[in-house]
């Protein structure tokens, strides 16, 4: 199935919090080559549909296939393993650690130093800075280099698909187009991406295809250039 122009495709999932359903039949999918985002107001269920995805929370119904794999319900360490890395929203560093240490953590799963070595030079040469401040603790990195180094991390596993919940938030506007500019490159070098924003003008920008979720289903999807035109999506995301 690895020929397949779908790289993920999600179907009929369901997910939630213990007896709370968040996420309600929903359908997506990532196709390769080309970045998806799922855009929506807060609370609307876009880090629950990553968390599900990439392992953190079990469907309660519903299927994830990877590169034609199912991999909904299986253990996240498997996930990573099988090629995909989440970025988490909020980062989530390790922010008494080095740049090193913290890069570390994301090839836990890998034991080979000739390809540790390799997945660093990649990191370091997608964020220079981040080879400039290695024995840095991360804790004391600008926002947007922690941003890169929670990517960096992510990519040390190799991932084939990344998934990025809000890697935009809470930076400046300058870190902001560096981060667009980084998405790109990895999605170029061949990794796909799934990114979740609430800048839905950055995503819309940034993305393929894109998803509108709305209260935990999908309400609108299509060719994200075309999406951005619609009155709905002018009006509701991109405040016009
Ligand atoms: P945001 O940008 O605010 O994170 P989101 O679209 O990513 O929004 P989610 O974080 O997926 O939304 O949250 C969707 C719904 O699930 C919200 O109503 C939220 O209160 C609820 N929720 C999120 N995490 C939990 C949790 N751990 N336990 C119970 N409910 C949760």
């Amino acid at each position: 199935m690895s020929g397949s122009e779908n790289v993920l495709e999600v179907s009929g999932l369901t997910v939630g919090y213990g007896a709370v359903t968040v996420v309600k039949d929903l359908n997506l999918r990532v196709r390769r080559n080309r970045i998806a985002t799922i855009v929506g107001s807060n609370g609307a269920g876009k880090t629950t549909v990553m968390k599900a995805i990439a392992g953190l929370l079990t469907p309660s119904s519903g299927s994830v296939r990877f590169d034609g794999t199912e991999i909904a319900g299986l253990a996240c360490d498997d996930i990573v393993r099988g090629g995909v890395a989440l970025v988490p929203e909020g980062r989530r560093l390790f922010t008494t650690m080095t740049v090193m240490d913290n890069l570390r953590t994301g090839a836990y799963l890998r034991s080979d130093k000739a390809e540790m070595a390799q997945s660093f030079d990649a990191v370091f040469g997608y964020f220079p800075v981040l080879a400039e401040r290695r024995d840095q603790i991360a804790g004391s990195l600008s926002g947007g280099q922690q941003q890169m180094l929670a990517v960096g991390r992510a990519l040390m596993s190799r991932p084939r698909l990344l998934l990025l919940d809000e890697p935009s938030i809470g930076l400046a506007p300058v870190m902001v187009d560096m981060i667009a500019a980084i998405i790109e490159t990895v999605s170029k070098a061949g990794v796909d991406v799934l990114m979740v924003e609430q800048n839905a003008a950055l995503a819309l920008e940034l993305a393929a295809d894109a998803y509108v979720l709305e209260n935990g289903s999908v309400a609108m999807e299509g060719e994200a250039q075309a999406l951005a035109q619609t009155d709905a999506v002018r009006a509701a995301y991109l405040g016009m």
